[in-house]
């Protein structure tokens, strides 16, 4: 089969590797769509992923598939099932496996992280971690699924009640989901923080009630000429020292803060230690997505998450390395491989 794979930092190579044999409780997908996530580009550069990264390895951890084999054991899927993949396999033995915080997994292994995933015309992947799409689900919503997944981790974490205040920095496909996300927990205002205008326009389309400049308008400023004060829940997708300071600015007094976004591995910030006592403070991260892959499915199922205005760019199997790169564009929301 035809297989794009990971050789080292910045190479990508498209081979052909053997067809893969599939064991009593496997599946095998033919990968029809896998989104680019922000975690290929650290890897392609060199840094780390979700999971420690050793080449060879065919990336891609977002995706969906139709079922082309099933082994022997497998009772829950047939040729011919559309499935969306959760990439993260638990070990189920380590102290946070057996303590409810699988995700903190000591022995975490992803498919498309450090085994093989998305990124070649086939994938055989533990039978788990398979999850029935609806049979008129489009492949390209099916490979949401995982980030969707994550987003609602954070959307858990965060606690947001009907009728909270919230706002989003930054609006790439995370942020978008996201913001889809609070309007379904029942946010009464949604804010977007985001210097791309295409972008501020498909959230407006799709559930926030205001989109912000930051390079025209100070946020803080702005959030409060409308709410009257800082919101109750802040969540930040977009990984930079100015999107972290935003979002300190413009959580008010008990608010929940999100980091959200994947920082640099030395990335540090300065966080004044009186307003976090003072306001009461909540911040936090998110880490993957323990148990909401089904929730996520749910959701694109239902068609409740409007996803196909967030996917901008389509590339062939040939064509991996342009995909990573796009997806760092500005102009780009949200790309995907097409094998
Ligand atoms: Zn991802
Ligand atoms: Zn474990």
């Amino acid at each position: 089969m035809k297989a794009a794979v990971f050789m080292g930092r910045g190479v990508i190579e498209t081979t052909t590797l053997d067809d893969l044999e599939v064991q009593d409780h496997e599946i095998k997908v033919r990968n029809m769509a896998v989104g680019v996530c922000g975690t290929d580009i650290h890897i392609f550069h060199g840094e780390k992923g979700s999971a420690d990264v050793k080449p060879p390895v065919v990336l891609g951890h977002e995706y969906a598939g139709e079922v082309v084999a099933v082994g022997r054991a497998v009772t829950g899927f047939q040729v011919g099932d559309r499935v969306a993949v959760d990439p993260n396999i638990y070990c189920g033995t380590c102290y946070y496996c057996r303590n409810g915080r699988k995700h903190l997994c000591e022995n975490l292994t992803a498919i498309g992280v450090n085994r093989n995933g998305g990124f070649a015309e086939y994938s055989v992947i533990p039978e788990q971690q398979a999850f029935r799409l609806g049979d008129t689900v489009d492949f390209e919503a099916g490979a949401m699924a995982e980030p969707l997944a994550c987003c609602l981790h954070g959307i858990d974490l965060a606690q947001i009640r009907p009728g909270d205040t919230v706002c989003v920095i930054g609006g790439g496909a995370i942020g978008q989901l996201m913001v889809q996300l609070a309007k379904l927990a029942g946010a009464s205002r949604v804010f977007l923080s985001e210097p791309v205008a295409q972008r501020r326009q498909i959230a407006l389309e799709n559930g926030a009630d205001y989109a912000v400049d930051p390079f025209q308008e100070d946020v803080a400023q702005a959030v409060r000429k409308i709410n009257g004060r800082g919101v109750d829940v802040v969540i930040e997708c977009a990984g930079n020292q100015k999107a972290t300071a935003q979002a300190f600015a413009v959580a008010g007094k008990g608010a929940a803060i999100v980091l959200f976004s994947v920082p640099k591995p030395d990335a540090e910030f300065p966080v004044k230690l009186f307003d976090v006592f003072r306001k009461e403070l909540r911040i936090m991260g998110s880490f993957i997505n323990p148990d909401t892959h089904q929730r996520a499915v749910n959701l694109i199922n239902a068609g409740k998450v409007n996803i196909s205005p967030l996917i901008t760019h389509r590339y062939g199997l040939d064509q991996v390395e342009e995909a990573i790169r796009k997806q760092s564009d500005p102009d780009s929301i949200k790309v995907l491989v097409k094998p």
